[in-house]
């Protein structure tokens, strides 16, 4: 145990708790060797790893294998009631560019994201990605998309997840966020989905925006943890 504790101080320079934690969940300590061990020690990968520390310590889930911290994201009490699709597995944009979907899989409930959502959220999708690759320059379109989350996973009460109303992105073009060193296509995707006219939560690395349709407001400072190694996007009409 004190091997596994004293690696991960010195690459994460750990706190009193979380050396202790260390040296009693040692199976989880050594995963978390093992993740930074596959990423070179990247100092992204050591970032996520810092932030993945307080959620295992307060007992919470870390998917260390796709680099994603499933967040509450606590809303009203809205519950939706209209139509719903499955997400296109190939997106073609205005441009010509095709942008491909794949869907995880969260191991909390084996369930994949593959799930129908609410229409509108599909086109506010569509509508971003015609949107950032208008944007963004060549080498750095986005050609692939992989949604980690829609209703499947556990979320926590009153989330929109649970509507079919809000979907996790964690990975643009193979790449996991929590990983990735293309800032322009995760703030370009997020700008993007700032503009689609019926935006809520839009919650990711580049900021933490949402948008109230009841009063007309936005709050471009919500007070939501988490959001490094994904983007989570609610709409409402
Ligand atoms: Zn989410």
């Amino acid at each position: 145990p004190e091997m596994f504790a004293g690696g991960l101080d010195y690459h994460l320079d750990l706190s009193m708790a979380e050396y202790n934690w260390a040296l009693t969940n040692t199976e989880e300590a050594a995963r978390i060797m093992e993740f930074l061990d596959d990423n070179n020690f990247s100092s992204n990968s050591k970032d996520f790893a810092n932030k993945a520390l307080p959620i295992l310590l307060n007992n919470g889930s870390v998917y260390f294998d796709s680099a994603y911290i499933p967040i509450a994201t606590p809303d009203d009490n809205y519950s939706y009631q209209g139509p719903k699709e499955l997400i296109p597995t190939t997106i073609n944009l205005a441009n010509g560019d095709v942008v491909n979907i794949e869907f995880g899989v969260t191991s909390s409930d084996g369930i994949s994201a593959n799930q129908k959502i609410a229409t509108h959220l599909i086109e506010g999708l569509k509508f971003a990605l015609n949107e950032a690759n208008n944007n963004l320059n060549d080498t750095d379109k986005i050609t692939d998309l992989y949604i980690m989350a829609t209703t499947n996973g556990v979320h926590g009460p009153y989330s929109n997840h649970s509507n079919g109303t809000a979907i996790d992105i964690s990975r643009i073009n193979n790449v996991k966020m929590a990983l990735s060193e293309n800032v322009s296509q995760i703030s370009e995707l997020q700008n993007a989905f700032d503009n689609y006219e019926f935006i809520r939560e839009n919650f990711g690395p580049y900021f933490k925006h949402k948008y109230s349709i009841e009063n007309n407001t936005w709050n471009y400072n919500h007070p939501v943890g988490g959001h490094s190694d994904h983007i989570h996007i609610s709409t409402r009409k």
